[in-house]
């Protein structure tokens, strides 16, 4: 969600472990923020621990100009793909990839305990997402607004139909 600010002269190499990066609001255990770690601006780079049952990120969404690798280190991820809500469903296993092009739509759930998910997207610059889903309050398929509450520890998800609070994604497990 932060830019880069790091001239030309400061950039360097930059070594850490993956759970010293900074843990970003999400709605599954952790979310480590690789890629504003080191200072990486032309591509994003996320780790996601994820419990079964959990959303990788705000649910069903596509990127229309950014595309992304998803790469499961262990446990197992629940693609769904397609526009239609009820769609074609993969599995991705340990070990397993799924390349997610620019405009297509996808909603990923952890599918087991454990899981640890690499995603790898690019251009950084254009990675926001348009989302639409159910609404459990109005009962329609919507976008979602967000607030950024408790200095950058808490994101409020808000249905652009009907302004029902639908999500509130906080860092570390729900
Ligand atoms: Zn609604």
């Amino acid at each position: 969600m932060s830019e880069d600010t790091t001239s030309e002269d400061e950039r360097t190499y930059r070594h850490l472990h993956v759970e010293d990066a900074p843990d970003a609001p999400s709605l599954t255990d952790h979310k480590y923020e690789l890629d504003e770690a080191v200072g990486a601006r032309e591509f994003g780079f996320n780790v996601c621990d994820a419990s079964e049952g959990q959303l990788l990120p705000w649910g069903r969404h596509h990127h229309p100009d950014h595309e992304e690798v998803f790469y499961v280190l262990s446990g197992e991820l629940a693609v769904e793909v397609g526009p239609e809500i009820e769609a074609e469903t993969l599995r991705v296993g340990a070990d397993e990839a799924l390349f997610v092009p620019p405009g297509t739509v996808n909603r990923a759930v952890a599918a087991a305990d454990g899981t640890r998910v690499v995603a790898v997207g690019a251009p950084k610059a254009s990675d926001g997402a348009v989302v639409e889903e159910h609404c459990a309050a109005c009962g329609e398929p919507t976008g979602r607004d967000y607030e950024v509450e408790e200095d950058g520890g808490v994101y409020v998800l808000y249905c652009a139909g009907c302004g029902a609070e639908a999500d509130r994604l906080v860092v570390g497990p729900p």
